[in-house]
């Protein structure tokens, strides 16, 4: 915290001094997701170099606390967010003709998504602000990670989830101790009537892009993915896009390590949506404004047809010289059993939808055999067993004997 300016407003510039309660622009009204926030970054390369990291023991994003805008004395849930792997797979990579290729799995975190990243800051600032109770609407996994990171805290939460959210997660919500409350009607709807009820009991508000410092957690991926390549910048990163919070996260922390002079380029970043619901990589493909969309895909996590954070998304792709890319249904499910068979990841449907375009955008030569590729799953495929099961089939069912096995194995060529 003692290394932030303020925040900024993406579209006026307009300044704001980061205190409780600020998430808006007043001038640009009540649109979400444009407010930023600025950084020292002459005072961060005083106090902090790629050494001094380097001795830095603690593996989760804490290690990066002079890029994140909370306070160091400010008590922390006790859960590990980030320190996520950083692979190498190679039958992957071959499967896609990259010759290096990446998976950042960050399935690998408390709750089983990068949604932790955010999370864990939103209730951190919740605590600096001296609220009682964090509320949000989610997909899924903001909820999961935000209704973790509260329990661990000791503080409520009040968690809004749409019909449709996958019951893995909602087991998640109701083991974590939360108020889950299943709205029945679409994200949008969920969304308002979390936004009604924040506003009346005063809750701290959790919701994507309304709040400014969940970006500067998800920026934590970033960091990461270029400590973990010792600083050297990938030519591509490629993760799915919902209501573009991550991908602006991501470019954040690429910046920030830019700014600080920790790297000497910056990455393209590929955005990839599902065909059943992509108002953003439509935009970006045919460059005009962007249109709601319906939500017609089994990647829950990305079925969002009215994203909260447009602007930086769309910002964030075109200022790093990359793409965006929709994927079908069919291709999601796809990538979930390549990357499981090729590489013992298992992520969600929209884990994995970064994946499945970076096979489209390979096979179309954008992304090239010889370019450095990270692809971050975003969720553990544990949370939606049933799109699995979907990707999969069933296992073959055979009767306890070994006469039974034989010519079962024979029959399906499998010995
Ligand atoms: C939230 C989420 C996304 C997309 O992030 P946005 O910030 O909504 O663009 C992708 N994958 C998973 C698993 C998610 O939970
Ligand atoms: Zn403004």
């Amino acid at each position: 915290m003692e290394n932030v300016l303020g925040l900024r407003c993406l579209h006026c510039g307009k300044e704001y001094p980061a205190k409780a309660g600020i998430f808006t622009c007043e001038v640009c009204g009540q649109k979400a997701g444009i407010l930023d926030v600025e950084y020292d970054y002459g005072k961060i390369k005083r106090s902090t170099s790629r050494e001094s990291l380097a001795r830095v023991k603690d593996p989760s994003i804490f290690r990066y606390l002079p890029f994140l805008p909370i306070r160091p004395e400010t008590p922390r849930p006790h859960l590990r967010v980030g320190g996520s792997p950083l692979y190498r797979p190679p039958g992957l990579g071959r499967a896609l003709g990259l010759g290096k290729l990446y998976v950042k799995d960050d399935g690998q975190n408390p709750t089983a998504s990068l949604k932790d990243r955010a999370s864990v800051i939103a209730v951190i600032k919740a605590v600096e602000e001296k609220a009682t109770t964090v509320a949000c609407s989610s997909t899924g996994n903001a909820a999961s990670s935000l209704a973790g990171s509260a329990a661990a805290m000791g503080i409520p939460s009040y968690i809004f989830v749409p019909a449709r959210a996958p019951q893995g997660k909602i087991a998640q919500l109701l083991v974590f101790g939360a108020h889950v409350i299943s709205v029945q009607g679409n994200y949008e709807d969920t969304f308002r009537l979390s936004s009604q009820a924040i506003e009346r009991w005063g809750w701290y508000n959790r919701n994507a892009a309304v709040n400014p410092y969940l970006v500067e957690g998800k920026k934590t991926v970033a960091l990461e993915i270029a400590e973990q390549l010792n600083w050297q910048v990938p030519d591509w990163v490629v993760l799915s896009v919902g209501d573009g919070c991550t991908i602006a996260g991501v470019w954040k922390g690429f910046r920030d390590l830019y700014n600080v002079g920790w790297i000497d380029r910056l990455p393209k970043l590929a955005g990839i949506q599902s065909t059943g619901c992509s108002p953003l990589a439509d935009a970006f493909l045919e460059n005009r404004p962007w249109q709601p969309a319906e939500e017609n895909t089994l990647a829950d996590s990305i079925a969002v047809g009215v994203p909260r954070n447009p602007d930086k998304a769309l910002r964030a792709v075109r200022e790093s010289g990359g793409t965006m890319a929709a994927v079908s249904d069919g291709e999601i499910l796809a990538a979930m059993r390549l990357l499981g068979a090729t590489a013992g990841v298992f992520g969600e449907p929209a884990g994995v939808t970064g994946v499945a375009g970076l096979k489209r955008l390979s096979a179309a030569g954008v992304i090239k055999e010889e370019d450095t590729v990270v692809a971050i799953v975003t969720g553990n495929g544990l949370k939606d067993v049933k799109n699995a099961i979907a990707a999969v089939g069933e296992p073959l069912k055979v009767e306890p004997s070994l006469e039974a096995l034989i010519p079962k194995l024979a029959k399906e060529g499998w010995r």
